[in-house]
């Protein structure tokens, strides 16, 4: 099968990739699926609700890749198809998005089937051609272009975009073959790890409670005494350790052995006031926004009495609550796997790329887009608007040089 432009992969980075490579007919477009339909990790993102972008500035999106290369990095892309062409292009197709208070933006529906859909008929209408159950073993740089070798035979084509997402819930057919093709094609690799992922706690003693969360909780990673760094948000109790926005947007700077010392309320809150009248201790912790049986557990592992009231609490006690807290110490046993993870860390190396098309520097005509590269975004839908981002400057930089 010889055709212009194959994209590898029909997540949401590749579908735009083939929908902008496409558009305006100048040449044929393939892409090749492994699953038998798209979008398998789409589908689960946000809890199948789809967290598709964020509200505010695009500016205010740089911060949240990570580090400052990063942040140049994406930048472009991000420019040319921003959080509000995004919403626009699904609205035109009939979509009404909502935004959360904190900022993350849904479909009105809370279905991201109803996205995907969009994508995958744009692609359809702009005359793609979307080829599932089809899994490509092999990719190698031939003189017109580019051979794949896959379960259903040879593909040749002049351009090639890889848009096969990183290595993170492999169950949604992403298993990392577009980091062994691009190492193939003589790309280096930024080694790929499991990012946004929650933590297992040594001796954790909450397993019981999982399930409980803490608003705007604030953690501090150290490491050999150390802050590293320091994060604020939503924390949730699981049976093994700790999840929640907070702590897997701060994942990818920790490791095995780092301590996290948790405020499970601002310090500011714990103020001499609130042990006044004739409340227990147990009461003016759930004044404190704790939940009730968190609260009990805690005053028992001091050996404090629930039901003391507070007129009868000394300072001492006082003190010994206020430093479980504000400051309670977990160990990191370690970080979740693969099987866990919401994104890879590390990818194809960024300065291999270009940021203004996404065109390899190494090998011309071949593109890469998405997680597939070395770039892992903040939970709040950062991740899905630069797969998007990337995918339509990959497909328009294509098209503009058949
Ligand atoms: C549980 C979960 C929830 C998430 N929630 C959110 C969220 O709410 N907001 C957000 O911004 N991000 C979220 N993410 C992250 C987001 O889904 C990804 O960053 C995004 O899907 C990456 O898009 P992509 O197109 O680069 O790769 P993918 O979506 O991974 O797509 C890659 C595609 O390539 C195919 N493929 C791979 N190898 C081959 C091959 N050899 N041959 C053929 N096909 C192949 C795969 O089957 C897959 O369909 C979530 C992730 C997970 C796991």
């Amino acid at each position: 099968m010889k055709v212009d432009i194959l994209v590898v992969g029909a997540g949401p980075s590749g579908l735009a990739a083939g929908i902008a490579s496409a558009r305006g007919g100048r040449g044929t477009v393939w892409v090749l699926e492994r699953n038998t339909e798209s979008g398998r990790k789409f589908l689960f993102s946000g809890s199948g609700q789809c967290n598709v972008t964020h509200g505010g500035q695009i500016a205010d999106f740089l911060n949240h890749y990570g580090n400052i290369k990063k942040a140049r990095f994406v930048k472009p892309a991000l420019l040319s198809f921003d959080n509000n062409d995004l919403i626009h292009f699904f609205e035109q197709h009939g979509v009404p998005f909502l935004k959360r208070e904190d900022g993350k933006i849904f479909p009105k529906s809370l279905k991201s089937k109803d996205l995907l859909n969009i994508l995958v008929a744009e692609l359809k209408e702009q005359g793609g051609i979307l080829q599932t159950e089809t899994v490509v073993k092999n990719v190698a740089k031939i003189n017109t272009g580019f051979l794949l070798t896959t379960n259903r035979g040879e593909f040749c084509a002049k351009k090639l975009i890889l848009a096969t997402g990183g290595q993170s819930f492999p169950v949604t057919g992403s298993q990392g073959d577009g980091f062994r093709f691009a190492v193939q094609l003589g790309h280096q690799l930024v080694e790929p790890k499991p990012a946004l992922t929650p933590v297992i706690v040594r001796d954790y003693p909450f397993a019981d409670l999982s399930g409980i969360s803490f608003w705007s909780a604030k953690i501090e990673i150290r490491r050999h005494a150390q802050c590293l760094k320091v994060g604020q948000g939503d924390v949730l109790l699981t049976h093994r350790g700790l999840s929640g926005p907070a702590i897997l947007d701060l994942s990818r700077d920790m490791k095995s052995g780092d301590k996290l010392l948790t405020a499970f309320i601002p310090p500011e809150k714990f103020v001499s006031d609130i042990f006044t009248g004739k409340k227990t201790l147990k009461n003016v912790l759930q004044q404190l926004g704790l939940a009730e049986r968190f609260g009990v557990r805690i005053l028992e592992m001091l050996n404090i009495a629930p039901n003391q009231p507070v007129a009868e609490t000394n300072r001492e006690t006082r003190k010994r609550l206020e430093l479980v807290l504000t400051g309670y110490s977990f160990v990191i046993e370690s970080l979740g796997g693969w099987s866990e993870a919401m994104v890879t860390s590390g990818g194809v190396v960024l300065e291999e790329v270009n940021r203004q098309t996404m065109e390899s520097r190494i090998v011309p005509g071949l593109y890469f887009c998405g997680e597939l590269l070395d770039i892992d975004g903040d939970t709040g839908g950062y991740n899905i608007q630069f797969a998007l981002s990337s995918g339509f400057m990959a497909g328009n930089a294509v098209q503009n040089c058949l």
